[in-house]
């Protein structure tokens, strides 16, 4: 790969796109070295940002011919190193001028955007019509891509009915890492609109979810549509022990009722508050009427009679799921930075990662608090899975506290894999430990199709430890 500007290319990329949307200005250029993680990735040598499919084709292309690495961006939200250089120089290909919406299909009930709108600007534009996605974004939803959301199998907002980012996706349009452009789901055939996902012979959309963005450059999403609920409720629920929460929690995950529920642990490190029981179950229920509204939440309070929890306030809920405040997440980075991970679990077999955290916290407590480092648990369900989110924050202000918190993340994630935690968004950063405990053949499956889909590994080179 090169790693100094190539003029030469640079040159022909003004032919491909108004050369005010290309820099290689050191100041840009460094501004697109970081993600949201406290680990920095390396500079590019060259930021460009397209606005049409036929530029990213072009673009893709010309990266092909002078061998060039080009690493996509979105809103750079991620949190282990991803969507930045993981080797020095390339080309970082900025995708948030592809915002537009191409169609909202009432008939089929989708909505066809470009890959660079954000979750908190599509959802604007669907509410006015009656519609939205259901599952509607990852915490971050107002500024964070479908793109990216797509590359990593995101899920927050609504994913406890709606599932992950890829559950509502119908198909994509893909310019291929040779720059060929294909459409999968139904829109593979010359004659079909874009309605479905299945029925063209294999899952070809599949390739590219979860994909970490090193398949191919997306450049148009198809979603399903929903029509916007006319009822929401949210409801709290205390607990003083695991067992009886983790009971009512699959019990209400099972009914896929609620699109929104998780749980706190006061004893995690911060407590998010709600009443003086050490556990919380919030969540959020949507529904078409106030009466099937009301038949819902007696439900969940009937769960959660059952299983002793204490019935409170809702304002713990209506604080992170309304979506009003979409989003101001509550737990965010509240000391700088984020050393987090997210993992699907079965939600029985969380209670010993979440052991494994506290146990964590507790043998590191002393450094914790001599570096002003702040732990939570937090989790959420997705689809019939718990996300368990252990966090360190750290004081990005200070380098030893940022030194030894990115160790005692990293560390911690190496721990929690060792229990089957399923991490989506991996980066650099876990991505090269969870290809550690791939299966024999798995690594050779995942590279074969990379080199016959990317023959000069110029996509994200350096994920999943590919070349
Ligand atoms: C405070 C905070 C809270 C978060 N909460 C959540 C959460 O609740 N759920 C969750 O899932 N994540 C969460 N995240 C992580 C992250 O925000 C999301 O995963 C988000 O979906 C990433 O979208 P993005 O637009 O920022 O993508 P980026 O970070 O820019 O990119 C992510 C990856 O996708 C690739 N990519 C981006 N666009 C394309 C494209 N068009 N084609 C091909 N590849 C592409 C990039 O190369 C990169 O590898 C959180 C992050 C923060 C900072």
């Amino acid at each position: 790969m090169k790693t100094t500007v190539n003029e030469q290319l640079v040159n022909e990329l003004k032919h491909v796109i108004p050369p005010e949307y290309i820099a290689t200005d050191k100041e840009i250029c460094f501004a697109y070295s970081m993600d949201s993680s406290p680990v920095p990735g390396h500079i590019p040598d060259i930021v460009i940002r397209p606005e049409t499919t036929q530029e990213v084709s072009e673009i893709v292309k010309l990266a092909n011919k002078y061998k060039t690495a080009i690493y996509p961006r979105g809103a750079a939200a991620s949190l282990v190193m991803m969507g930045v250089p993981i080797q020095p120089g390339g080309i970082s290909l900025d995708m948030t001028r592809m915002n537009k919406i191409m169609e909202i299909d009432e008939d089929s009930m989708s909505v066809t955007v470009q890959t660079g709108i954000t979750w908190g600007e599509l959802e604007y534009e669907l509410k006015k019509k009656g519609w939205y996605t259901g599952m509607v974004g990852p915490g971050p939803g107002l500024s964070t891509t479908i793109g990216g959301a797509i590359s990593v199998a995101s899920v927050y907002y609504g994913s406890a009915k709606y599932g992950t980012a890829c559950d509502i996706l119908l198909g994509l349009e893909v310019v291929l890492p040779t720059g060929e452009v294909i459409r999968t789901g139904s829109a593979a055939l010359d004659t079909a609109k874009r309605h479905t996902r299945y029925g063209i012979g294999l899952d070809s959309t599949g390739i590219f979810c979860g994909d970490q963005g090193i398949m191919g450059v997306k450049t148009e999403a198809t979603l399903k549509l929903y029509p916007v609920p006319v009822a929401t409720g949210f409801f709290v629920y205390g607990y003083n022990d695991e067992d009886p929460l983790l009971k009512a929690l699959h019990k209400m995950t099972s009914l896929h009722i609620a699109s929104d529920i998780g749980y706190t642990d006061g004893a995690s490190g911060l407590d998010m508050g709600g009443g003086p029981e050490r556990f919380m179950i919030h969540g959020k229920i949507e529904a078409h009427s106030e009466k099937e509204l009301e038949v819902q939440l007696e439900l969940f309070d009937e769960i959660a009679n059952n299983t002793n929890g204490i019935k409170k306030g809702d304002s713990l809920a209506r604080m992170i799921f309304h979506d009003s405040i979409y989003m101001v997440f509550p737990m965010a980075g509240m000391s700088g930075n984020y050393g987090a991970s997210c993992n699907k679990m079965p939600i029985f077999e969380s209670k010993k990662v979440h052991d494994l955290f506290l146990n964590y916290r507790e043998k590191h407590l002393e450094e914790i608090q001599k570096h002003k480092l702040v732990t939570v648990w937090y989790t959420f369900i997705s689809g019939s899975t718990i996300d368990i989110l252990p966090q360190i924050q750290i004081p990005a202000h200070d380098p030893e506290a940022l030194k030894y918190g990115t160790e005692l993340w990293k560390n911690f994630i190496k721990e929690e894999l060792k229990y089957g935690t399923i991490h989506y968004w991996l980066g650099k950063v876990i991505g090269d430990q969870v290809v550690e405990h791939f299966r024999s053949n798995y690594f050779e499956f995942i590279k074969k199709l990379k080199d016959t889909l990317d023959p000069n590994g110029i996509l994200n080179p350096g994920l999943l430890k590919l070349p």
